[in-house]
């Protein structure tokens, strides 16, 4: 019996030691910052174009437990652009709209991509749209004008980061480029994406740029992640009457090309080699970049299709999440809202098919106005579609223009179809800039109780910062 006694007495203090051991290296770790951190901004992902992809699929954002939202107005209390978001989101201050990574007194202000690499970090930065488009630049310029495209890439080439991916390159042209950031002391992949994928270790500062120009993701159907399924038949047959020529004056995006490797195998790719042989962690921006262009074209098939592609991306990270969930945060956000999308009360039950249609019908060319309709034309058409009886409002949102100037009639006859079957179906489009509300947050992981509730867009800046700033 006495024996048991003292077992039992050893035992309680073997547990109480290692309780104690326990919560000294809580207390000691919890003062680092994360090894492993994400920020994964979706540009143009407001409220309402998340709750219409949720509709459509079951989203790996909302799988992340802390949820919050950003108020995203600019130095002057307006409608953030791009610009003025990014420099909040990545060096925490407020700016005017087209300024990168300068504070309301034009002065520079550090980011957290910056701060990070001087402390030791790697740093990946990647885009689906150009790489010196304003949300990534806002992680490593310091410039008045986003168009100031020449001195953004030379501020990447000299900012030393592990990585820069993006589709592309903004105002320049592609060989000079590479040959800029080569002599600049950069390993650059412009040409073949897939010598870059099969790449197993990053050696020096490596930039990434095919040009895809602005080619929507629109994934093949047999390809198609698990979230596209839902409407896999619709998309295949858009997919089969896409031709690159077809819309060579499409403001933001074309049809996908082959070539295309989407976000989400850039993203995984970037964390296999940012996290080898690397005991100290990485900073990871990646950017949804063409949400936006959808937005601004009102295209909701797009925006749909772009935000489940970026929701892919964020997937990857919470895949790498899942293996080290004591050292890894992901930030999940947007910078504004594109497009002022509104849903209406009672939606459709077969919404999302009635969207692929819709796109297939009015934006994928399988139906095309001719240069010389009527509106008897018009309303025959509309109705060979199943839009039929239009309104009073919808044939003089027709006839306008008609009796326009507009050199390209065939394209806004289109669009305007398009956006009369879109409201038919519940879904309408206010603007085709970007609107003041708030915008989600999605965190998970350590340090992710730090963002929940609502946020200026700003704190993402100061908060990241934060991680790396010598106190
Ligand atoms: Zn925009």
């Amino acid at each position: 019996m006495k024996k048991l006694k003292t077992f039992v007495f050893l035992l309680g203090a073997v547990s109480l030691l290692f309780l104690l051991q326990a919560c000294a290296t809580a207390t000691q770790t919890d003062s680092q910052p994360p090894k492993y951190v994400f920020l994964m901004i979706g540009d143009g992902m407001g409220q309402n174009p998340v709750k219409l992809a949720r509709i459509h699929a079951k989203l790996n954002l909302d799988t992340m437990p802390v949820k919050g939202e950003l108020q995203t107005g600019n130095v002057l209390g307006k409608t953030t652009d791009s610009a003025a978001a990014a420099t909040a989101l990545a060096c925490g201050v407020k700016t005017y709209n087209g300024t990168l990574g300068l504070d309301k007194d034009s002065k520079p202000v550090e980011s957290s991509a910056e701060l990070a690499k001087k402390a030791g970090y790697k740093v990946g930065i990647l885009t689906s749209v150009t790489f010196n488009h304003a949300t990534p630049a806002g992680f490593y310029a310091h410039v008045a004008k986003r168009s100031e495209y020449a001195k953004i890439a030379s501020q990447a080439y000299a900012a030393n980061y592990d990585l820069i991916v993006g589709y592309g390159i903004s105002g320049l042209k592609e060989d000079a480029a590479a040959e800029d950031a080569e002599k600049a002391g950069l390993q650059v992949f412009h040409k073949n994406q897939d010598a870059f994928f099969a790449l197993e270790a990053i050696l020096k500062p490596t930039l990434v740029f095919k040009h895809f120009g602005y080619e929507m993701n629109r994934p093949k159907a047999d390809s198609a992640s698990k979230a596209l399924n839902t409407y896999a038949a619709e998309a295949a047959e858009l997919l089969a009457i896409q031709e690159p020529t077809v819309i060579p004056q499409d403001p933001g995006y074309g049809p996908v090309r082959d070539a295309v490797r989407p976000l989400n195998e850039y993203t995984a790719k970037a964390i296999e080699l940012l996290s080898k042989d690397n005991p100290k962690g990485f900073f990871i921006m990646v950017e949804g970049g063409k949400i936006d262009l959808a937005g601004h074209s009102n295209d909701t098939y797009a925006m749909i299709t772009e935000l489940l592609e970026f929701d892919q991306a964020v997937a990857r990270a919470l895949d790498f999440y899942k293996k080290h969930p004591n050292d890894t945060l992901i930030v999940v956000t947007a910078d504004h809202n594109t497009g002022g999308l509104t849903l209406s009360e009672k939606l459709p039950a077969d919404l999302p098919a009635r969207i692929a249609k819709n796109n297939t019908n009015f934006n994928g060319r399988k139906f095309t106005f001719r240069k010389n309709e009527t509106i008897r034309t018009i309303e025959e058409k509309m109705a060979k579609f199943g839009i039929k009886n239009l309104t009073a409002a919808e044939k003089e949102s027709f006839e306008k223009i008609l009796k326009s100037e507009n050199n390209d009639k065939v394209d806004a006859l289109n669009r305007n179809a398009l956006r009369i079957a879109d409201a038919r179906i519940g879904i309408t489009w206010t603007t085709k800039g970007h609107t003041p509300d708030n915008v989600y947050l999605f965190a998970v992981g350590k340090g992710a109780e730090l963002f929940s509730g609502v946020h200026s867009n700003s704190d993402v800046g100061k908060i990241m910062k934060g991680f790396y700033e010598k106190k």
